[in-house]
């Protein structure tokens, strides 16, 4: 930050801030991760200077030999990572992959069936203020209140009911293993598009530690940034070797959706990309699932509900409904204790989506950073802390504050960037 710090001392502040919050705060929402140093840089770099609207061979700017060949290699590495046929690196974000594929896919008007915000879909996946509310008729579906499953009879159901151009499967909060041969068979039966948008857990995916949804789906999206661990980005799939299907994907990307694509955020994916196939990347995602079990068993022993009693991925939600608490209480209390994790609406939520009555908790960030089962353990140990002085009616300031000073050691032991870290 140097040439920054020189010119700019406001701003460089602010981004100090910003470095010492990541360093000395626990990161526990589940959809955040720290890059490696190498991604950084990629994605610093003075590929942001250059124009290449197009893909690589056909480009509407010249001077794009370079960069034709990073975007090259960002495809065959995400094809490889996947074993998928077809990629396209250029969307800017999950959210404008998404708008893509419902381009590419399906017409304003249809009939589309994905799961509700409130039971842990995405706001792309239906939701009323989205896009993918507003200029398609959206039916949703939800978890089965008594098992937290997905009520596949419920997705059932409507899809021969509604009779939707396409299904979204995949979920911002969902702790299970989704049955995507099962959307399929759902799918198939009523002549629908079956998408995936597997952003939270493509790094699982990638490791072989969560069931790919590349057979089954037509169409698959995703983030690059959560358990992936790569720059804030999106990126499409699929395994089928339709070349009128990649075309149709590719015109709604460009120049359906986007002018310009980011070409160092691209050089950045190829970074992420490779890292995941190293074999530590395999290692890493192991521990995450392993810190997320240990995170929930801690909240389950000290009388916590765990929403679909436990978790199989990188995430839980926990539901403060029985404590009489709200997620909204629950995460300012935690965010003062230097805790960061975000409310989430739970099933049967007697909440509003903007107070809730639950906590979203996931253990990429942590991982990444070196904590391991018992930094876990004894992590979940200090929420239950405070969330037990809450649910008692007492004051929460002296707990909080031991607490923010048991993180402030914890961080220090595990500093998020070293001179070592890649
Ligand atoms: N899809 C899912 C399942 C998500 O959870 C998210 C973000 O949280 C997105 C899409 C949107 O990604 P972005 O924030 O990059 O637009």
């Amino acid at each position: 930050l140097d040439s920054i710090q020189a010119y700019d001392a406001d701003l460089a502040q602010m981004l100090n801030e910003e470095q010492q919050r990541q360093e000395a705060h626990i990161e526990l929402i589940a959809s955040e991760n720290y890059t490696s140093i190498r991604v950084m840089e990629a994605q610093g770099g003075q590929l942001t200077n250059k124009y290449a609207e197009g893909y690589p061979g056909k480009r509407y700017y010249g001077g794009c030999e370079a960069v034709d060949k990073v975007e090259a290699l960002a495809i065959e590495r995400a094809c490889k990572l996947f074993g998928a046929r077809y990629a396209n690196v250029q969307p800017h974000s999950g959210a404008q992959a998404n708008a893509a594929v419902f381009m590419a896919m399906v017409n304003p008007g249809d009939t589309i069936l994905g799961m509700s915000l409130a039971h842990g879909g995405h706001l792309t996946h239906g939701a009323a203020p989205n896009f993918s509310g507003k200029y398609y008729k959206a039916v949703q579906y939800g978890l089965n209140p008594d098992t937290g499953e997905i009520d596949y009879d419920e997705v059932e159901r409507l899809a021969r009911e509604h009779q939707p151009k396409m299904i979204i499967a995949g979920f911002s909060a969902y702790s299970l293993i989704v049955d995507w041969a099962r959307f399929r068979q759902i799918a198939d039966e009523v002549g629908a598009v079956l998408f995936v948008d597997m952003a939270h857990i493509a790094g699982l995916v990638a490791a072989g530690l969560y069931p790919s949804p590349l057979p089954f789906a037509d169409v698959v999206s995703t983030t690059t940034h959560k358990t992936l661990r790569g720059p804030r980005g999106g990126l499409i799939l699929t395994a089928s070797d339709d070349e009128a299907l990649h075309k149709k994907l590719n015109g709604a990307v460009f120049p359906g959706q986007q002018g310009g694509p980011l070409m160092h955020v691209i050089a950045a994916k190829a970074v992420a990309f490779k890292e995941a196939m190293e074999p530590e990347f395999i290692t890493y995602q192991q521990h995450v699932l392993g810190n997320a079990q240990a995170m929930a068993g801690v909240f389950i022993e000290r009388g916590y509900e765990v929403i679909s009693g436990g978790t199989k991925d990188h995430l839980f939600l926990l539901s403060l409904i029985s404590q009489g608490l709200t997620g909204k209480a629950a995460d300012a209390a935690l965010g003062r204790a230097h805790i960061t994790v975000n409310k989430n609406s739970v099933p049967n939520d007697p909440q509003s989506p903007f107070v809730t009555s639950g906590l979203r908790i996931g253990t990429p960030a942590v991982t990444s950073r070196g904590f391991g089962v018992s930094e876990c353990r004894t992590l979940s140990g200090w929420i239950c802390d405070i969330l037990d002085v809450m649910s008692a009616g007492q004051a929460t300031d002296a707990i909080e504050a031991s607490v923010r000073d048991k993180v402030a050691e914890l961080c220090a032991r595990f500093p998020v960037y070293t001179e070592t870290r890649a």
